[in-house]
This record gives C-alpha cells, sequence and structure tokens, in this order.
C-alpha cells in the first residue's frame, strides 16, 4: 500500500501565499510534506525556477515518499480494443468511423490471446481502453470482463477511461436521477464483472477554454473528475494524467495539477468504509499515481496547426498564455478569448510544443505540486527512453511499463517499445535498483542479484530484436497461456542502428 494510503488521518499542508515559489524556506516545507504550493507560486516555478534547482527540489520530495534505494516499473500490456469512436478529438490520430476501411473491435479471442501472451512473460495487469464505440452494449463490456476474468484471474483489468464512462452514460442511459448515480450503476455492473481500476485516460488539460478546442465530443473535466470521484467511492485505485504542450497556457498545468490535487483532498479526506457497492463495505479509493506526457502531433488535426513563433505577427506573448492568465486558475470558467483583444485572437491557432527540458520542468513541478499524490510517472513512451530516466532525477519514483504494444500514440508518431531487461537497466544506470510493481503499488520482487533482467543480458548489442522477457510465470501461476513470439524493438532508431545504450 503507498504512504498516503496508510496514513491514518491526513493532515492537508498549509498554504503560505505570501512567499515566492523560489523560497527555499517554503519549498523545504514543500519536500517534507508539511507546506503546500499555490497556484501562483507553482507558476512563478514552472516559468522561471533554473531547471537544475526544480530536479533538486522534485527528486528530494521524491526521495521523502519513495526512498533512496529502488524506482519502480510494472508489467503491463495495453489492449485498444477498439478504434471506432463518437468524439473527434483534434490531437488524435487513432480514432476512426464505424464506416472506415481499417476501423476495428477486437473479438474476445484475440483479447484472451494478448492477455495470454502479456502472462507468458510476468505481467500481472492490462489497460484495457478504447474509443467510445456506440454499437457495444453493455453487455458486450460485462460479458469480455467475466471471460478475462475466467481465463486469467490473477490478472488486473485496469480500463476503460473517464471520457469512455461518460459515453457508456449517453450510449445506455442507466438508471438514476444523476450524473453520479447514472456513472454508479454502470461502473457497478462493471466492477462486478471483473473491473479492478481506472486508468486516467482523456485528462487531457482541464481548462474549459482549452478542452473546448481540442476534446471535441470529449467529457469536460467536471465530469471527468466526477467519474473518477464515482470510482473512489466504489473503493477503487485511478490515475490522473495531463497532456499539454500545444494550444495550453502555461498556467493551464497548474490549474490541471490543482484540481486533481483538489480532488484527491476530496478522497483521502473518507475515513474507514466507503458507501460500499451492494451494500458491501469497501475502503475508499483514490488517485495512485500522476502521469503527464507532450502531445504528440503527427497523423493529426491539431500537429497541422503552425508552430507559435514559425508566422509573421507571431512575436507577443503565446495566446495560450493570455487565455489561462483570464481563465484565473479556473476563477472565469466561462471567459471567452474573443473578448481579450488581438493578442488572443490566435488561441486555438498555434501550438508550442513541448520538448524534453520543458517536458521534465512540468513533470518536476507536478511532484512538488501534488503533495497527495504517492507516484509520479516518467512517460519514457513519448518522450524516449533517456528523456524518460533522466525523469527519475525530476520527481517521478515510476518508469511505467513494458511497452508490448500501444496503438494511440503510437499513432501519433511515437515508436518507442522496450522490454524489462532494457528498463532495468535505465533504472539501475540512474542509480537505483529496478523494482517490479503490481497495480496497487507494492513491490513484487526488487532487482537486486544477478538474476535481475538487465544483468543477465551478456550482450547488449545483440539484445535490441530479442523477444521480451523470457521468464514464464504463467506455469507457476497456473495460468492459461499462448505461445506467439513476442518481437520487440528496444531502440527507437532503425533496427540496423546502434542499441540503447543507457549511460
Ligand atoms: S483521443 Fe480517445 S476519445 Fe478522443 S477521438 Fe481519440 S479515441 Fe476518441
Amino acid at each position: 500500500m503507498d504512504g498516503l494510503a496508510r496514513t491514518a488521518k491526513r493532515v492537508t499542508p498549509a498554504e503560505h501565499p505570501h512567499l515566492s515559489g523560489m523560497d527555499d524556506g517554503l519549498l523545504d516545507a514543500v519536500v517534507a510534506g508539511t507546506a503546500r504550493l499555490t497556484h501562483e507560486q507553482a507558476l512563478d516555478i514552472l516559468q522561471a525556477m533554473p531547471t537544475p534547482a526544480l530536479a533538486r527540489w522534485a527528486d528530494a520530495r521524491c526521495r521523502v515518499l519513495h526512498g533512496d534505494r529502488i524506482r519502480s516499473y510494472v508489467i503491463d500490456r495495453n489492449i485498444n480494443y477498439t478504434n471506432v469512436c463518437t468524439a473527434r478529438c483534434t490531437f488524435c490520430a487513432f480514432r476512426r468511423g464505424a464506416d472506415d476501411h481499417d476501423s476495428y473491435t477486437l473479438s474476445y479471442e484475440a483479447i484472451h490471446e494478448k492477455i495470454g501472451e502479456l502472462v507468458a512473460i510476468g505481467g500481472t495487469q492490462i489497460l484495457m481502453q478504447g474509443g467510445m464505440n456506440p454499437a457495444l452494449p453493455l453487455t458486450w463490456y460485462e460479458g469480455l470482463l467475466r471471460s478475462i476474468k475466467e481465463k486469467f484471474p490473477r490478472v488486473h483489468v485496469h480500463a476503460f477511461s473517464p471520457p469512455e464512462f461518460i459515453e457508456f452514460v449517453n450510449f445506455f442511459d442507466p438508471p438514476g436521477a444523476t450524473l453520479e448515480a447514472k456513472l454508479r450503476y454502470v461502473m457497478e455492473r462493471l466492477v462486478d464483472a471483473g473491473l479492478d481500476s481506472l486508468p486516467g485516460g482523456g485528462g487531457e488539460i482541464f481548462a474549459h477554454p482549452v478542452r473546448r478546442k481540442i476534446g471535441l465530443g470529449k467529457c469536460d473535466a467536471e465530469a471527468w473528475l466526477t467519474t473518477m470521484w464515482v470510482a473512489h467511492s466504489l473503493g477503487l485505485f485511478t490515475s490522473a494524467t495531463m497532456m499539454f504542450g500545444h494550444i495550453e497556457g502555461l498556467a493551464d498545468r497548474v490549474h490541471h495539477m490543482g484540481l486533481a490535487r483538489a480532488w484527491q483532498d476530496r478522497a483521502l479526506a473518507q475515513q474507514g468504509p466507503a458507501r460500499g457497492r451492494h451494500g458491501r463495505e469497501v475502503g475508499f479509493g483514490h488517485y495512485k499515481a500522476f502521469i503527464s506526457w507532450p502531445f504528440q502531433r503527427e497523423n493529426t488535426p491539431l500537429g497541422r496547426l503552425p508552430d507559435w513563433g514559425e508566422r509573421s505577427g507571431d512575436e507577443g506573448e503565446f495566446p495560450g498564455d493570455i487565455v489561462a492568465r483570464a481563465f484565473g486558475f479556473g476563477a472565469n470558467p466561462e471567459v471567452d478569448y474573443r473578448t481579450l483583444g488581438p493578442g488572443a485572437a490566435e488561441f486555438g491557432r498555434r501550438v508550442r510544443r513541448s520538448g524534453a527540458v520543458n517536458y521534465l520542468r512540468t513533470q518536476a513541478l507536478s511532484r512538488l505540486m501534488l503533495d497527495n499524490f504517492y507516484s509520479i510517472g516518467a512517460s519514457w513512451v513519448t518522450m524516449g527512453p533517456h528523456v524518460g530516466q533522466a525523469g527519475l532525477k525530476f520527481g517521478a519514483s515510476d518508469m511505467g511499463s513494458v511497452m508490448m504494444e500501444e496503438n494511440v500514440v503510437s499513432s501519433a508518431g511515437t515508436t518507442y517499445c522496450l522490454d524489462e531487461a532494457v528498463l532495468c537497466r535505465l533504472i539501475r544506470d540512474a542509480g537505483f535498483l529496478p523494482a517490479q510493481r503490481d497495480n496497487v503499488y507494492d513491490v513484487l520482487r526488487v532487482h537486486d542479484g544477478p538474476e535481475s533482467p538487465d544483468l543477465r543480458v551478456r550482450d547488449w548489442s545483440a539484445h535490441r530484436a530479442r523477444r521480451l522477457h523470457t521468464q514464464n510465470a504463467a506455469s507457476d501461476a497456473g495460468l492459461e497461456v499462448s505461445s506467439a513470439p513476442l518481437a520487440v524493438t528496444v531502440s527507437a532508431r532503425a533496427p540496423d542502428a546502434a542499441p540503447v545504450r543507457s549511460t
């Protein structure tokens, strides 16, 4: 269990709004967990703190929560069960209409086969998300979950992000007078069928002006957060995410983290048994982790917008920052950018991409801002192995998952794929012991001996296109597996290029 869950009565850290975000005394207290950053202080830090200092503070906070010794990873598999989607997010290269020639919905058998391959390499969890496909009834999802639990009872099913749940409510018209009640009805049915936890997909940027521009047909922030609240009330653990580096202002990133923190406070404040599902008493759930990553532009409508500074007239303040200032960390939720003068006119028509340094700064800020989140995940899937590794020095405690398959960001140009040995090596070379964790962040094994996946590799130059981890935990677990080969690339480079070498 994480440190937050163990805390009997958590005291919310005090804010000290009169201090600058750069104040060493304030940051010492943030590191110790006795002070909380305000929105303004967090924005100060993101805008102006030198990168080495920001890394040091975030790393110090991470060490208070997680110690100096181990950093974790998980073996799970992304399964995108359908690419048919009613939404038209402008940053998405994955969705298809039902009539498109390359639209698909996986059969139960195809999904079972993928899970069998995961189990064969010692995997413990599937992350299952899709488009929002109106052709699939609630019984399809229940049948899928039941069949998974029947065949793979020990596999944790981390599935269906809040936008999917909101569309379930729209598609299935469940009983209930409020959104919360309807969500609860659908979620209880899926939990009874085998759903274990919810991923934080679809978080993007919570600020209304941004979300309305990029998430066409996708739920708003309140619906997203309410879905997670319902999940927590059923005793489920979830994660929160943020996708940045597009049209948003820097203050929107801070507002996003602030909302996640506020709803986490609410969940953690629930003491003792939750209301329980179907009368059963369960502990309240909460967010386990926060993961952020920059927008991936390839093949997306949003990615076709010009970069800020590319056109004449782009000399002033970035329009997203102007709109974010007027939005005021949510104080003016209905702000209309068209009333904000000529500087805001290009809002939503220019993107400000985030490179590695900006990504690492944002991730480091999340470690300092989210005092009530246990884990911060490094996003090597989008940023590449070595930026992910650097993330371990910028406040991240977790390297995420080995990657057997990913379809959503890879549709937008990301092609990184790592196996367990490489992931372990990246963690070890960063100065930590790699530790495989489960879905609730309990450590399953610490790789501190010669049998560690990375230390068993004799020739890294020949390792890059090998199968994923050869350990077969399936027979131990008594689970059904597939013998399908799992050739993967462990480098983002061309197959004949030099292999990944961690430094
Ligand atoms: S990001 Fe998700 S919800 Fe949005 S269009 Fe793509 S598949 Fe649909």
